[in-house]
Parts: C-alpha cells; sequence; structure tokens
C-alpha cells in the first residue's frame, strides 16, 4: 500500500484527498518506484481544477524522484535499487510508491539529489526542448521569458545565460525580479508595475525580441505579441492566469509575419530515446553547475492542498517538492 493524493471531483484545493491505494508489481515494460520527493507543478492546478480535464477518480502529480524497487519483463535500462527520476503521464507522482510505464523514468546521476531531481525533472525538460527543440535560438538572440522567477523559470534565466542567449525577464514583484536577475536574467521587468512592451521596446531599442516564451496565457498573450521582431516567435507554453482566448490569424499578419506554436513536453518525451538524451543533456546542465536548482518550497504529501494553494497566489519562487 502507498499513501496517495486523489481527486474525486475537480474544484479548489480542498478536492484533493490522500488514501492508502494497492501498489502491485510491474508488468512488462513497467518499474515499481518508491517515491523520496515528489514535485509540484502549474499543471498539476489545471489538473485538478478541470482545466484539463481528467477521468475521475484521478491521482495527481507527474514528477518524482526515488528508488526502483522492481522491474518487469522487458526493461533493460533500469535495475532494481537504481536511482531514478522522472516526468511523465499518467498522473500519479503524489504518492509514496507506484508502478508506471519505465519508458519516461531515468537514471539518475550519484551527483544529483532525489529533492533536486523531484525540483527540476518536468521544469528542466520543458526548458531543454524551449530553448533546444522549438524554434532555432542562437548565442545573441533575445528572449522574452515571463514568470521568470518561478519554477521553470529559474532554470530557464540560467540556461540561457549558459548558452550566450539574452533573457529579459519579468516577474510580479521587485523582489522576484531580482532573484531572476541573480540567476540570469538580463533584463528584468516587474509586470504588475510596468508595461512590460513599453519596456521591451526600450531594452531593444525598438527592434522587439526574436523569441517569447509566454506560460501566463490569458493575461499576457497579446501584448506578448507585441513584442515580438518581424518573423519572431511566440512559444504559448501554458495558462497561469487562464487560457488563451481564440484570436484571429490576422494579428500574427499585422504585426509582422509572426510564428506561434503552443507546445506540451508530453509531445517531446513521448519518444523514449528522445526523453532519455533530453534527461543526459539536463543532467549535463546540473552537474556542470551552469543550471542550479532552487528549492524555496517544501511541504509534507499531506499538506498538498496548501503547496497547491501557495502556487496559484503567486506566493512561491523557484520550485516547491512535497515530501511522501
Ligand atoms: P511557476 O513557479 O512559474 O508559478 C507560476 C507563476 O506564474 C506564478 O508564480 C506567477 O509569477 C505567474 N503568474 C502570473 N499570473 C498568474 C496568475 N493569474 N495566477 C497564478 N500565477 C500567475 O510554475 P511552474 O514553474 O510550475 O510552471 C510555469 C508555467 O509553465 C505554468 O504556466 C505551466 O503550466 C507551464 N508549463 C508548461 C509546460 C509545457 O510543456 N507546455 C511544461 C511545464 C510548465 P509572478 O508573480 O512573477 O507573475
Amino acid at each position: 500500500m502507498a499513501r496517495t493524493v486523489i481527486i474525486r471531483e475537480h474544484g479548489g484545493p480542498e478536492v484533493l484527498e490522500i488514501e492508502d491505494r494497492p501498489v502491485g508489481e510491474p508488468g512488462a515494460g513497467e518499474i515499481r518506484i518508491r517515491h523520496e520527493v515528489c514535485g509540484l507543478n502549474f499543471i498539476d492546478c489545471y489538473q485538478r481544477s478541470g482545466l484539463y480535464p481528467m477521468q475521475l477518480p484521478a491521482a495527481l502529480g507527474m514528477e518524482a524522484a526515488g528508488v526502483v524497487e522492481a522491474v518487469g519483463e522487458g526493461v533493460t535500462h533500469l535495475r532494481p535499487g537504481d536511482r531514478a527520476a522522472y516526468a511523465a503521464v499518467p498522473p500519479g507522482a503524489y504518492s509514496a510508491a507506484r508502478v508506471m510505464s519505465a519508458a519516461q523514468v531515468c537514471p539518475l546521476p550519484d551527483g544529483i539529489a532525489f529533492d533536486t531531481a523531484a525540483a527540476m525533472m518536468l521544469k528542466g525538460l520543458t526548458v531543454e526542448y524551449l530553448f533546444h527543440r522549438t524554434t532555432p535560438i542562437k548565442r545573441g538572440d533575445t528572449v522574452l521569458f515571463h514568470a521568470a522567477a518561478g519554477g521553470v523559470g529559474l532554470i530557464a534565466c540560467q540556461w540561457a545565460r549558459s548558452e550566450g542567449i539574452t533573457l529579459i525577464g519579468t516577474a510580479g514583484t521587485d523582489e522576484k525580479c531580482a532573484l531572476a536577475r541573480e540567476h540570469g536574467a538580463a533584463h528584468v521587468i516587474n509586470y504588475r508595475t510596468e508595461d512590460f512592451t513599453k519596456r521591451v521596446r526600450e531594452i531593444t531599442e525598438g527592434r522587439g525580441v526574436d523569441v517569447v516564451m509566454d506560460s501566463i496565457g490569458a493575461d499576457t498573450f497579446e501584448a506578448s505579441l507585441d513584442c515580438l521582431r518581424p518573423l519572431g516567435m511566440m512559444i504559448s507554453f501554458g495558462n497561469a492566469s487562464g487560457a488563451v482566448p481564440p484570436f484571429s490569424l490576422s494579428m500574427l499578419a499585422s504585426r509582422g509575419s509572426l510564428k506561434v506554436t503552443r507546445p506540451t513536453l508530453f509531445t517531446h518525451t513521448s519518444d523514449a530515446e528522445a526523453c532519455q538524451a533530453m534527461a543526459r543533456h539536463l543532467f549535463d546542465k546540473v552537474v556542470s553547475g551552469d543550471v542550479t536548482i532552487r528549492i524555496d518550497q517544501r511541504f509534507p504529501l499531506d499538506q498538498v492542498a496548501d503547496a497547491h494553494r501557495a502556487l496559484e497566489s503567486r506566493a512561491t519562487t523557484g520550485s516547491t517538492v512535497l515530501l511522501p
């Protein structure tokens, strides 16, 4: 049996429940993993609230690190006793242990602690695909990145610095702006007190940025388009303020033949080899010291509702982990 967070209905943090669930034995292509630390991600809130509807009752959580206890037939990249970490679907990572497909579970280098791994797999693999697998971005390019002091954001700031990319970061308080700058943002904008479009135009001397990475959604989408140079790329990858409303394609033409994409991590990691390659790239960045993972909030698993409240109320910085 393993303590597991489930929801029986969509709603606020109060719908999160904990129950003991049988774990079972791994079948072909599966492992059983005991979690040391679980990660918290904004997507967990979308699933809980119903913005991303789920078949109910459902387990939650997509990221964790721990020790492999058993492997099923055909699993060759993991053995019992191995340290491992993952970002994977289906949800179920908010638990003490689970049986799951082995394909997206990655052997964890000794130099990376369990809490670091649980805090970075989903967020770090996202940064990996945003900077390397979405649109060509080269040294010297300029990227506008919203929520730069968040979990994904602080990793993005450091990743950009390590690649010679100029990152303009936005954040909701002056303290968060300072944190983003410390982690590598070349410029920061408090988008609650400043007009970020105007500031981006000033910073880029009227040119606009090459790429926008926007996970805020409804509140920032249109103003973010106004920050792009002609032929620039808008990567809309989240909805922290709500889903982007339908828009007219002519908005892209009138602003200079802009491009828009709406990627998800799990399209990129659905190929097991690609997933392992992305993870190795992330591990190299962390082991080399180019990227450090900052955990600013830790909650026992049974306080998962408080963790959701903190994330949704913009009270957090960096990553948040849950301790089963
Ligand atoms: P964060 O730690 O970045 O938390 C979200 C941040 O968004 C808040 O701290 C806040 O920062 C900002 N924000 C702005 N408006 C709102 C609002 N109305 N409500 C809540 N927050 C708001 O979360 P994560 O690092 O877990 O994820 C960052 C984003 O990336 C999320 O939108 C997530 O869905 C997306 N994502 C997308 C993936 C994909 O593949 N498509 C994969 C992983 C993450 P501030 O106060 O500075 O404004």
